[in-house]
């Protein structure tokens, strides 16, 4: 929970001071297996009735660069179809990584229909709100899987979440390998097994 904190306290900081440029925010990493699964959970909200989803980035950060290693779901209110994270749900989220390098590094939520705008509640009560997190609002539920030039990205800048357009979305988020098998035949297993590593 300090690394968190420590965050916050970055961010007023840097508040006092100077807001960080925009240019200078570190550049959100997900694999593509990742940015999938984030999809399938928001979706999995909306399974037995139609509820909006919730899903929290952790994972890395260093100078120039973040990278998402943990999808964590939070033990959401959605009985209204929409999310609430009550301080005891999103504390029992902070208990999984104490003692571990991961750092909150933005969130993810699913809206029912095409507008994937923060609403005026989602740029108040949105857990990940610390200069530089990023907030993805996901349309369709999550159901049609998760095309990032289709959905609301948002970032926290200098105080508050700004939407942050398509043509930018590249200095905010990018997508990397999961996983790859450039296997042309079936083969190659049995001489990986005679293979020592390096
Ligand atoms: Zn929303």
């Amino acid at each position: 929970m300090k690394k968190l904190l420590r965050r916050n306290k970055k961010a007023a900081d840097d508040k006092n001071s100077q807001t960080r440029e925009e240019a200078n925010l570190p550049v959100l990493h997900i694999t593509d297996a990742l940015l999938a699964e984030t999809g399938n959970l928001l979706a999995s909200f909306a399974e037995k009735k139609r509820s909006e989803g919730v899903v929290y980035w952790f994972g890395l950060e260093l100078e120039e660069i973040s990278v998402v290693t943990s999808l964590i779901v939070p033990d959401a209110d959605t009985s209204w179809g929409c999310i609430l994270t009550s301080p005891e749900a999103n504390a029992e989220v902070l208990s999984l990584i104490v003692g571990t390098p991961l750092v909150l590094l933005g969130q993810v939520h699913s809206h029912p229909g095409n507008k994937v705008r923060h609403s005026d509640i989602d740029n108040r009560q949105t857990f990940a709100s610390f200069e530089g997190a990023i907030s993805v609002v996901i349309p369709y539920f999550g159901k049609k899987g998760i095309n990032l030039r289709r959905c609301g990205i948002h970032r926290h800048i200098g105080g508050g979440f700004k939407v942050i357009s398509h043509k930018q979305l590249e200095k905010h988020i990018v997508v990397i390998p999961g996983k790859a098998d450039l296997r042309r035949n079936s083969e190659p297993i049995t001489e990986l097994e005679n293979t020592e590593e390096k």
